[in-house]
């Protein structure tokens, strides 16, 4: 009985410290990346690179505009990417741009 209890207290420490380490590992990987041909990406005219915007179909784009001076961006101004308010779950490249661009205050 007591060699049982020994056993349960070790595996049930095993399987904790495991899950511990797995929602860690989860917790630190970065969301994917926004794909240019996901369905509200290109609705709202999501470029990874502001220069590709087609300027035609969304006028409003000017020069300098670009995700990472957008008030929906969550990175850091150094990041290549960041999370974005409109596109929850995934990263935007820094140098990226949408019809939803609003002016960082
Ligand atoms: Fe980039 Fe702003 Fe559009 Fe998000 S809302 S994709 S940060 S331009």
């Amino acid at each position: 009985m007591k060699m049982q209890r020994r056993n349960f207290l070790k595996t049930g420490s095993f399987a904790i410290a495991s899950l511990a380490f797995a929602s860690r590992a989860v917790a630190q990987q970065k969301p994917a990346q926004l794909d240019e041909k996901d369905a509200q990406a290109q609705a709202l005219g999501y470029r990874n690179d502001a220069a590709q915007v087609d300027k035609k179909k969304f006028a409003n784009w000017q020069t300098g505009q670009t995700c990472a001076n957008c008030a929906q961006y969550q990175g850091k101004p150094s990041d290549a990417s960041g999370p974005c308010a409109i596109f929850p779950g995934k990263q935007v490249s820094a140098k990226g741009w949408c019809s939803v661009w609003q002016k960082k205050a």
